[in-house]
């Protein structure tokens, strides 16, 4: 596959762009693989991207029923950090903060990686006990954060009231090197590295059962016909309570929606990355100009991929006491994804009962930051059969066994 560079962009802008080669190859499926993927979001296509790169195994189709990154990976709101509390989470969080530094080299794809940094809003004393309490956990764990002063918030983000009527700002967990990435150029860039490997990226293509014999999996019923495998990683968010159905077992999983909008598009206003936790909302500025705002998920279970109105009610009338200029925004477009929820807030990379048969799933509402690092140790977990030093703590055996990674707090508003 050729390069991207900034020669190839003059040289293809003389030929009227007519020599620019598909991005990724749209293959036949191929009766047997090594090993199959299902869910073509960031965290499967960084599966098979590391399980080509790291440990040489190629043979292998990432298989998607819809598109490339249409699940939850190309309708979040892209922030990135690792400030979380616990230490297994902060090192694969934190793990996958320093993947997405050199991302756009190492894929050749520019995946407009913005360190820009973020602060989440310590609105409550409880907060900023909490927070000061993270900071310190993140200096034991490696992991650059600080907690700030009301001024020195104010002085990153200029257009915060920090007086606020019921909530003024009391500080911040602020970590410089967070921040936001382009979410489809992460699947698109995935995706390209992982065709030029010479795998197989088999789009509109649905898992419709899993077939196994004498407790491993031999392959999966598609909508192509059936596609054999010597080993099997399920990574679909949101679904992966009805694909561990087809694999027969369970999984302490909730799907529910999770929802986001966008203002029109204004001025630069704002260049870090807001979390108002205590108000239930977050916001970033777009390149284009527009304020991504998040909000909570719903209150109860649902496959629903689409916004609704009294999310934007709640959503913005909650921002509007941190940042009053919103109040003379128009909203532009809302979007929903469905995202899948431990009980813990932490994920799970685990083995299965089946014993060729690994899943990644559980990143509920904050698994974009994590692509890399949870494709890096899912890959690892395929390749050898158990998991490396990053995954060791996220296997499903946790639940069985009290071994909670609390992410309650850390996780506990949506991002
Ligand atoms: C509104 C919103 C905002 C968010 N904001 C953030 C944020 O700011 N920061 C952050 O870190 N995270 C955020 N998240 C969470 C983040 O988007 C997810 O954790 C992450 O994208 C999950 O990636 P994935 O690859 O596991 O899943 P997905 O991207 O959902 O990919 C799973 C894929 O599996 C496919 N699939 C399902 N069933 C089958 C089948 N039977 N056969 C074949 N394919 C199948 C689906 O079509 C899908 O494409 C947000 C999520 C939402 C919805």
């Amino acid at each position: 596959m050729k390069r991207y560079s900034a020669f190839a962009i003059a040289r293809e802008a003389a030929r009227y762009h007519t020599g620019w080669e598909r991005a990724w190859a749209a293959p036949e499926p191929k009766p047997q693989y090594d090993v199959i993927v299902i869910g073509a979001g960031g965290h499967g296509l960084a599966t098979a991207y590391y399980l080509g790169k790291n440990h040489g195994i190629k043979n292998v189709a990432i298989i998607e029923k819809g598109w490339l990154g249409g699940g939850n990976t190309g309708r979040n709101t892209t922030i990135i950090r690792s400030n979380y509390l616990q230490d297994p989470s902060a090192a694969i969080y934190e793990k996958a903060r320093s993947l997405y530094e050199t991302m756009s080299q190492d894929l050749n794809y520019n995946v407009m990686f913005s360190p820009r940094g973020l602060i989440m809003l310590a609105q409550t004393h409880h907060e900023v006990r909490g927070y000061q309490r993270t900071a310190y956990a993140n200096a034991l764990q490696g992991v650059k954060t600080e907690f700030i002063g009301p001024e020195r918030v104010k002085e990153l983000v200029p257009i915060i009231d920090i007086t606020g009527p019921r909530y003024p700002v009391l500080g911040g967990l602020y970590q410089a090197r967070g921040g936001t990435a382009r979410h489809d150029a992460v699947a698109w860039g995935y995706a390209r590295a992982c065709s030029d490997m010479g795998m197989h990226v088999l789009q509109k293509t649905e898992v419709t059962a899993i077939r196994s014999d004498a407790g491993n999996v031999t392959g999966v019923e598609t909508s192509r016909g059936f596609i054999g495998c010597k080993k099997l990683s399920i990574v679909v968010a949101g679904h992966s309570g009805h694909v561990a159905e087809m694999a027969g077992f369970r999984l302490p999983i909730e799907s529910v929606a999770l929802q986001a909008l966008v203002s029109e598009p204004i001025k630069p206003c704002m260049d870090v990355v807001v979390m108002a936790n205590t108000v239930h909302g977050y916001m970033s500025q777009s390149d284009k100009g527009e304020m991504v705002i998040g909000g909570g998920t719903d209150g109860y279970n649902n496959y629903t991929q689409r916004g609704s109105f009294h999310h934007i009610e709640e959503t913005v009338r909650a921002l509007i006491e941190t940042f009053p200029m919103l109040s003379r925004l128009k909203m532009l477009r809302q979007w929903g994804g469905i995202v899948d929820i431990t009980g813990d807030r932490s994920p799970i990379l685990s083995k299965t009962p089946l014993g060729n048969c690994f899943i990644n799933c559980g990143w509920g509402t904050g698994g974009f930051k994590a692509i890399p690092g949870s494709g890096w140790a899912m890959a690892e977990l395929v390749a050898k059969g158990e998991p490396g030093p990053l995954a060791a703590e996220f296997g499903l055996d946790r639940f069985r066994q009290g071994r909670f990674i609390d992410e309650s707090v850390a996780a506990g508003v949506a991002h």
